[in-house]
């Protein structure tokens, strides 16, 4: 038996200010055959990390394509993508014959030309491999979940935990359910149910936690043989966007409807009713202020450059400095320049630095002010789930009350040692202010006494109304009110 591997994954906001290109890919996950590191399964890589852990015990062989990835951004570059594509696609051509696909894709990648570029792969990859080839891809809930893809894959499970702590998991989903329709054991059959809304679902909290245990729980039981939400990405402007239910049952297309317009139709029942609260600037930051406990994390989830902002706003920041808020500090702010200045003037230093509010209109404007660098770190790495995020080369500044971490890599907060790497103890801080939408809440949820949400002026704008969307399918909720649930579309 012979199963071939490949990534190609970033998650596209159309919206964003920064374009992607192959270069962005170079700087996080550009990995040929034969240059793949022995363990780790960075995101949308796992399929080949826990293929290659199985092959031997479990009889069949790996043949591990290019896993290419890009931090969030904007549309990826034409040129770039059918580069990367074609290589994948000739290294399948190259492996043939195969019997199985393990394709680690995310599901929101919008090309130049190409809306749907994950059904453009397993398209492709389905004329090469042919129809009796099983196709199992892994994706992020935060994807488009086309009929295009749905239609050529055989098998297709989406992380269900938003923070995604289970991307391992969920690759050996996929490998589970290829190798058992391999051998004959199951015959997957696919629903899909189409909700019409655009929302979005942090599951550390109710009532999705209790939706995925619920999930969970139903899955290898009474013919479910898998159970995906894909949530949808709010900020990639094309038809299919949306919220959508995928199940996958063992032969049984009934049982597979049944169960899909069920679960459906309690995620239409949930509309507004998913995320928690977020303030205004003024508003959030007093609220933590007056807090009679610390630390309280403020998400500023508009510049989360996990969804393809610049992490560079300043609105959080000025008003802390402005209301000289005593004990906070805040990460990260993506300036590469303030770091190279702050290395070239050294630890300890006083200097006048002008950092962040740099990148768009949506970043603010730059804060000018005398900093004391108050920490330096090259190749800054912050976990989060089984992963190493790099940050790059990192500079902690003091201004007034506020400990602010810049970096030269843009990503979000995710692990605690985006403080503690520069000698900042998030625990002991009032106020920590982070640039993530829910990532950050698998260790800073843990800490934080308190969580607020605040609305900052970047560009990850939380009412999707005034999102300037031209391509989107129409009605769904809530650009219309009165949307109606699709139902059952496969
Ligand atoms: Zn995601």
């Amino acid at each position: 038996m012979r199963l071939f591997t490949a990534t190609l994954a970033t998650e596209t906001n159309t919206f964003s200010p920064l374009p992607t290109s192959i270069e962005n890919y170079r700087e996080a996950v550009f990995l040929r055959p034969g240059e793949h590191p022995t363990n780790a399964p960075r995101m949308c890589c796992a399929p080949l990390f826990v293929g290659r852990a199985r092959a031997n015990k479990e009889g069949f062989e790996l043949i591990e394509g290019s896993c290419f990835a890009a931090a969030p951004a904007g549309t990826t570059n034409r040129a770039g993508y059918e580069t990367m594509r074609d290589e994948i696609l000739d290294q399948l051509e190259a492996a043939m014959p195969v019997d199985g696909l393990l394709l680690g894709l995310h599901g929101a990648m919008v090309a130049h030309g190409n809306d749907d570029v994950e059904g453009d792969i397993i398209e492709r990859a389905r004329a090469i491999a042919g129809p009796k080839c099983v196709i199992g891809v892994a994706l992020d809930p935060h994807c488009h979940l086309t009929m295009k893809r749905v239609s050529a894959a055989d098998i297709i499970v989406l992380y269900k935990e938003f923070p995604h702590t289970d991307v391992v998991e969920r690759a050996e989903d996929v490998l589970d359910l290829v190798l058992a329709t391999l051998r004959g054991k199951i015959r997957p059959v696919t629903s899909v149910y189409d909700c019409r809304q655009i929302q979005s679902y942090p599951t550390t909290i109710q009532p999705m936690r209790g939706l995925v245990d619920r999930i969970k729980a139903m899955e290898g039981k009474d013919g479910i043989l898998s159970v995906s939400i894909a949530h949808g990405f709010p900020y990639g402007d094309v038809a299919e966007i949306g919220t959508r239910v995928l199940v996958i049952a063992d032969g049984d297309k009934n049982k597979a409807d049944a169960l899909a317009a069920k679960l459906g139709e309690e995620l239409v029942s949930l509309r507004g009713k998913t995320q928690p609260p977020s303030l205004d600037v003024a508003g959030g930051v007093a609220e933590g202020v007056a807090f009679n406990d610390l630390p309280v994390v403020i998400a500023d989830p508009a510049d989360n450059a996990g969804a393809g902002a610049p992490s560079d706003n300043t609105d959080i920041l000025r008003h802390l400095i402005d209301s000289k808020v005593k004990n906070a500090c805040l990460g990260p702010i993506w300036d590469p320049i303030a770091v190279r200045i702050c290395f070239d003037a050294g630890l300890g230093a006083k200097v006048g630095l002008r950092f962040g509010g740099k990148i768009a209109p949506s970043s603010g404007q730059p804060v000018d002010a005398e900093v004391e660098i108050i920490g330096l770190k090259r190749n800054a790495r912050q976990t989060f789930g089984p992963a190493q995020i790099p940050v790059g080369d990192c500079a902690a500044v003091r201004v007034g009350g506020v400990d602010c971490v810049l970096t030269t890599n843009r990503t979000q907060a995710t692990g605690l040692e985006l403080f503690t790497n520069l000698g900042i103890d998030p625990t002991q801080k009032k106020i920590v202010v982070v640039k993530s939408t829910s990532h950050f809440l698998a260790t800073y949820g843990p800490i934080a006494k308190k969580v607020v949400y605040v609305e900052s002026s970047g560009p990850l704008c939380h009412d999707y109304r005034k999102l300037p969307y031209t391509k989107v399918e129409r009605p769904i909720w809530p650009l219309d009110q009165d949307a109606k649930p699709r139902g059952l579309i496969f």
